[in-house]
C-alpha cells in the first residue's frame, strides 16, 4: 500500500470495527488524526524499498493503513522471502521477524516494538531443548513456529497450526517430542488417536496466555444465549475448548472459514485482531462474546513503525549468528518438504 490515503477512505475501511471496548474504534476524527502518519510511513517505505508485514493480531490502522501483506507468521515469512524489498518491517513479535531473517538472511529485517516477546516462544530456550534431547535421544523433536531461532536450530522439523497434525502423522518415527505448547501437544495426542495413528507424543509446558483464557463454560454460556452460533477457535486453545468448537484452524483458516460460511453469528476464540479483521472485511457477519488482546502484538504502533523505518536502533534490528540461521533454516525447510 503506497498510494496516499485520505481520512474518508481510511474511515470506510475501519468503521465496522468495534472490538476491545473503546480501544479499536475509528470515528472519522480518529481517521483524520491517523492519515498523516500513515502517509508519511508509506512515503518512506517507497523511498527505502521497504516491505511492511503485519500479523492479523496487530492494530487495524497498521493492517489497513500501511501493511503490504497481512496474515499468519508462515504466510508472512514466505512473502518476506519472495519479495525484492531491501528492508522488511515485521509488525508482529520477535520470533516471527527471526523466521523472516532465517528465510531472507541478506535482507534487513526490522521489528518496530521493543515489547516483542511471546509467552510461548519465551517458555523454552535452546539450552533447555539440548538438555531434553539428551533425556530423549530416540525422539524426533518437532517445534511449533512460535519458537526462537535458537530453539528451531535444535529441532528436526518446524510446524504451524495449519500443518502440525499432518506432519506429525507423516514423520517416520513413533516417538515425537513436541514443543513449546502444552495444549497443542495434548491436541496432537487427541488428533492422532482420532486418526488411528499410534505414536508416543511428549510435550513441554508452555502456553499462550491469550488462548489459555478460554474455557468450555464460556462457550456453553454463549451457545445458550445465541442458539445456532458458530464457535471457531485456534489450536493453541485447551483441548476442552476445541471439543466444544464447530471449527478449529490457524488465523488464515479461520478467516477463510468465515468467508465461506453461511452462518451470520460467530464466537471467535483467538486474539481480537482477528475479530477486527472479520468485522472490517465481512461487516455483514455478527460477532459476539469476548475479546482478548495480546500485549506484545498490540505494542506495534504507527509511531514505532515510523521510527524503525526512519532511524532503526539496535533494538529494531534482527541479527542472528550464521550457524544458528543455517540450522534453523534446515528445520523450516523440513516443514516445506513434509508439506510439498
Ligand atoms: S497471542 Fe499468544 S502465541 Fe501469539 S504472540 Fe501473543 S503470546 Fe504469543
Amino acid at each position: 500500500m503506497t498510494a496516499t490515503l485520505n481520512a474518508n477512505e481510511l474511515f470506510s475501511k475501519l468503521e465496522s470495527i468495534k472490538v476491545g471496548g473503546t480501544t479499536c474504534r475509528y470515528p472519522i476524527e480518529k481517521c483524520e488524526q491517523l492519515t498523516p502518519l500513515i502517509n508519511e510511513i508509506n512515503q518512506i517505505k517507497k523511498e527505502k524499498n521497504a516491505l511492511i508485514l503485519a500479523h492479523s493480531y496487530v492494530s487495524p490502522e497498521i493492517i489497513y493503513g500501511v501493511s503490504d501483506f497481512v496474515g499468519d507468521s508462515y504466510y508472512l515469512s514466505k512473502q518476506a522471502r519472495d519479495s525484492n524489498s531491501d528492508i522488511i518491517v515485521f509488525a508482529a513479535v520477535k520470533f516471527m521477524a527471526e523466521t523472516a531473517k532465517i528465510l531472507s538472511p541478506d535482507k534487513t529485517v526490522l521489528i518496530p516494538s521493543q515489547n516483542n516477546g511471546c509467552t510461548l516462544a519465551d517458555s523454552i530456550t535452546g539450552a533447555q531443548v539440548a538438555a531434553l534431547r539428551q533425556q530423549h535421544p530416540n525422539h524426533t523433536f518437532v517445534c511449533y513456529i512460535n519458537t526462537t531461532a535458537d530453539v528451531k536450530a535444535r529441532c528436526e522439523v518446524c510446524v504451524t497450526s495449519s500443518n502440525v497434525y499432518d506432519i506429525v502423522e507423516k514423520i517416520p518415527n513413533d516417538k515425537i517430542f513436541f514443543l513449546p505448547d502444552r495444549f497443542m501437544g495434548q491436541n496432537i495426542i487427541n488428533e492422532m488417536a482420532r486418526r488411528g495413528v499410534e505414536k508416543e507424543i511428549l510435550y513441554s509446558d508452555g502456553t499462550c496466555y491469550v488462548h489459555e483464557e478460554y474455557d468450555p463454560e464460556m462457550i456453553q454460556f454463549i451457545k445458550s444465549e445465541y442458539p445456532g452460533i458458530d464457535v471457531i477457535s485456534h489450536p493453541e486453545c485447551k483441548p476442552e475448548v476445541l471439543a466444544e468448537s464447530d471449527f478449529v484452524g490457524s488465523t488464515s483458516e479461520l478467516i477463510n472459514y468465515v468467508s465461506k460460511s453461511a452462518h451470520k453469528d460467530f464466537f471467535v476464540l483467538t486474539e481480537c485482531g482477528l475479530t477486527g479483521r472479520i468485522q472490517a472485511e465481512f461487516p455483514e457477519k455478527r460477532l459476539v462474546g469476548t475479546c482478548t488482546m495480546c500485549r506484545y502484538m498490540k505494542s506495534n504502533t504507527l509511531e514505532n513503525i515510523l521510527s524503525s523505518l526512519k532511524a532503526p536502533g539496535p533494538h529494531n534490528q534482527i541479527t542472528l549468528e550464521r550457524d544458528v540461521m543455517d540450522k534453523a533454516r534446515g528445520c523450516i525447510d523440513n516443514m516445506f518438504r513434509y508439506t510439498a
